[in-house]
């Protein structure tokens, strides 16, 4: 017998007929001698709902309000979980998050989780409930609700599972689980049968949404596997996302991620002199603007050209501070991109393999692919491309490293429970 935390999303309690099949699914596990505690988001499109409820009456409303506000979703999806099961003679409990004592920081709409008291958890557990509980909300110090941020069910789940000393915790959702890539982008995807924290973090940060960031964070410090699964389908494993050193068979690389709306921006010709860099970037960071890849080159004139690139929402804005900038240092020239894409490949076998950035840009310049600017890191090759090429980009590098050909069969499972 085990504690299992189990977390089912928007689509999987989407409509009351998934209600059932997911009482169904908890059955299973309690049947099979598990104690269950079930973390729920909101049925699907309630969370947005709610939100538009909210700004409807006005631009910003009140972070207190809003949070009081979206954590009701969650609210009824735990109840009408707890019913169907009570329904169908399995004793369950729901309760939200500030009823179970999930304890968080003051910030409203992206509160962090301190503390979860599992008094209350134990209790229930012991008398024989499944205990479900309202995912991505907290409550402060003050006693007023808090909500996790967009997706926080997830880091709800881990945050309990991690607090109890589950054995696992199992995050449902509507795909099998993570992808080598985006399946609608490339078919042939192979679903990972395991994936380390920090690739899963990476994917996360460059847009996955499988899990929320946070939640990984959290799972790989407190060394909580989590595992990603369908709640549609019964015949497969899932991913697992765990430590690196739990992985025996290690892969090279394990997907690539990807983020569409970036731009560049260059400013050439900048005296290069001491402290240059950080006046140019702290006019973009007063102006609130976040930046991502930075790139800088001595010219031979005693000047410097520096580059960064950056989402695209803020493009206009930013061009207008360094157009400013330009005339104030007297640059030689501004040059922007705003339809460039980031493509990236991601692997902890990088760490101790060479050639693979020569092989990830051989297989984009076969394909005629210009690659605009780089940045590497232990684990990940970034490169920016424009925009319109960036799906023969990703194919190509998925055929290079013949990330379709990772059947799930011939990847080992292997976590130790
Ligand atoms: N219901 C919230 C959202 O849609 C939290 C979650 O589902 O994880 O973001
Ligand atoms: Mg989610």
């Amino acid at each position: 017998m085990a504690l299992i935390v189990q977390k089912y999303g928007g689509s999987s309690v989407g409509t009351l007929e998934r209600i059932k099949h997911v009482a169904s699914k908890v059955m299973q596990a309690k049947q099979e001698g598990h104690d269950v505690v079930v973390v729920v988001s909101a049925m699907q499109g309630e969370t947005d709902r709610l939100i538009q409820l909210a700004s409807a009456l006005g631009p910003e409303p009140d972070p207190r309000e809003y949070d009081m506000l979206v954590s009701t979703g969650e609210q009824v999806s735990m109840a009408l979980l707890a019913i169907a099961l009570n329904t169908k003679n399995c004793p369950a409990r729901s309760y939200t998050g500030p009823q179970i004592g999930i304890m968080t920081d003051r910030f409203h709409t992206k509160a962090r989780i301190l503390d979860i008291k599992t008094d209350l958890l134990h209790r229930e557990l012991s008398e024989g409930y499944v205990v479900v509980v309202a995912g991505f909300q907290g409550k402060n110090e003050r006693g007023d609700t808090t909500t996790l941020g967009r997706g926080g069910s997830d880091t709800t789940a881990v945050a309990l599972a991690a607090a109890l000393k589950a054995h696992e915790c199992h995050i449902y959702t509507d795909v099998d689980g993570v992808y080598t890539t985006d399946p609608r982008v490339i078919p042939e995807a192979s679903l990972l049968s395991h994936i380390s924290f920090e690739e899963m973090l990476e994917m996360a940060s460059l847009g996955a949404k499988v899990l929320q960031m946070r939640s990984v964070e959290l799972a790989s410090k407190h060394n909580m596997p989590i595992r990603v699964l369908s709640t549609f389908s019964n015949n497969n494993m899932g991913t697992l996302v765990t430590f690196e050193e739990k992985i025996m068979q290690k892969r090279l690389v394990s997907g690539i991620a990807f983020s569409r709306e970036e731009a560049i921006i260059a400013i050439n010709g900048v005296p290069n002199r001491a402290g240059i860099e950080g006046y140019i970037l702290g006019q973009i960071s007063d102006a609130n603007i976040e930046i991502d890849m930075i790139a800088q080159n001595a010219t031979d004139k005693d000047t410097t050209d520096f580059t960064f690139t950056q989402h695209r929402k803020d493009y206009d804005k930013t061009l207008s501070i360094m157009q400013q900038l330009g005339n104030e240092l007297g640059a030689f020239s501004v040059k922007t991109n705003p339809k460039v894409a980031k493509l990236s490949l991601i692997g902890i076998g990088m760490r101790s393999h060479t050639g693979v950035a020569s092989k990830m840009f051989k297989a984009l310049g076969d394909v005629g692919i210009n690659i605009q600017m780089i940045t590497t890191s232990e684990i990940k090759i970034s490169v920016v491309i424009n925009e319109d090429c960036l799906e023969k980009g990703i194919r190509a590098i998925h055929e290079a490293f013949e990330l379709d050909k990772l059947s799930t069969e011939k990847q080992q499972v292997f976590l130790e429970l």
